[in-house]
């Protein structure tokens, strides 16, 4: 339980609904910022008041996944205020109080590090990001029906990446029955491919590959998917990019040359808004409760 915990919920999408759910039901006082449409859904939480009383008492501030954009500022599907953080404000939180996000940017990694608080980037945590992986997963293969006239099953997949979500993707586009391909850097990531009984291209060489695939996934937060690459794509190919913004596709040249070429941030909070809350909810109760933990000591 987190009785007597104070937390403020900043901005966000569907994916905090499920969160501050989360925390209303394990009894934490919760303060809302960037929610003011959803027209008294949570009457049971207080409206975050940035110069009140209570940020002297906050426990926890929760970000959206997506963090901050290169200003400090959160998106907010759920307000038209602009809602950004600033060091300043964090100072007046209590020395203990942990700030919570999906990923972490430069900015916020400074102004949280100059205000001497504790950042958790959850998703840099190997758990969340691969139980997060499967409705990724699930929205990019929604994404690759809606936007070809081709069955998966028997087209050609090239996924340039084999981390949390590559390898999650490359199994399941495997078990649709298309002919996989991963993209690798390593000896050790193409071995992996290999007992996956998938076919691998080296990264480091991707030019000297002929690219005829129907699909393009990229998980690789780089510009690995250049002008070179998109050149030698079929022109029916899709390319869906997952990789966090600005992704790492060449999307002027995609469209030049006619490429659908598709940036899809957020999809679990797209396709599976409530089981993506509450992946991120139980680790925060979890760690709040560490938190507690540590202070009766
Ligand atoms: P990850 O586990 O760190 O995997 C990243 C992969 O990219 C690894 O295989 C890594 O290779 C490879 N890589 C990194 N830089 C490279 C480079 N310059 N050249 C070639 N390969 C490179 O990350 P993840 O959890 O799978 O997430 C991948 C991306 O998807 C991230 O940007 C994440 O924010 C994003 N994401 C998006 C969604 C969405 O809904 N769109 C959902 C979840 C995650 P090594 O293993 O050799 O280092």
């Amino acid at each position: 339980m987190l009785t007597g915990f104070h937390v403020a919920v900043i901005g966000g999408d569907a994916r905090q609904i499920e969160i501050i759910r989360r925390l209303h039901e394990w009894d934490a006082q919760v303060y809302l910022a960037g929610f003011d449409q959803l027209n008294g859904s949570f009457t049971e939480c207080i409206d975050l008041d940035f110069d009140g009383f209570h940020v002297n008492s906050l426990d926890a501030i929760i970000l959206p996944i997506s963090g901050t954009d290169e200003n400090g500022c959160v998106d907010g599907i759920f307000t038209n205020r602009t809602l950004c953080l600033q060091t300043e404000w964090l100072k007046k939180t209590p020395s203990h109080c942990q700030i919570y996000s999906g990923i972490a940017n430069e900015t916020l990694k400074k102004i949280v590090h100059d205000a001497d608080r504790r950042l958790i980037p959850l998703m840099n945590r190997d758990d969340v990001a691969i139980y997060n992986s499967i409705p990724t997963v699930e929205g990019t293969i929604m994404m690759a029906i809606q936007h070809t006239d081709f069955t998966i099953h028997g087209s050609k997949v090239v996924i340039f990446g084999l981390g949390r979500v590559g390898m999650s993707l490359a199994r399941a586009f495997d078990q649709l029955g298309a002919k996989v391909t991963v993209g690798v850097r390593s000896h050790s990531g193409a071995a992996r491919v290999h007992e996956m009984g998938l076919d691998f291209i080296d990264m480091g060489k991707i030019s000297s590959y002929d690219m005829n695939y129907d699909y393009l996934i990229n998980t690789v937060p780089s510009p690995v998917v250049n002008a070179s690459i998109i050149k030698k794509l079929p022109s029916h190919a899709l390319i869906l990019d997952l990789a966090s913004k600005p992704g790492g596709s060449d999307f002027r040249y995609a469209e030049k040359r006619g490429i659908k070429a598709i940036l899809l941030p957020g999809l679990p909070g797209l396709v599976a808004p409530k089981t993506a809350g509450r992946i991120v909810a139980n680790v925060i109760c979890k760690e709040l409760q560490e938190l507690d933990r540590k202070a009766e000591e």
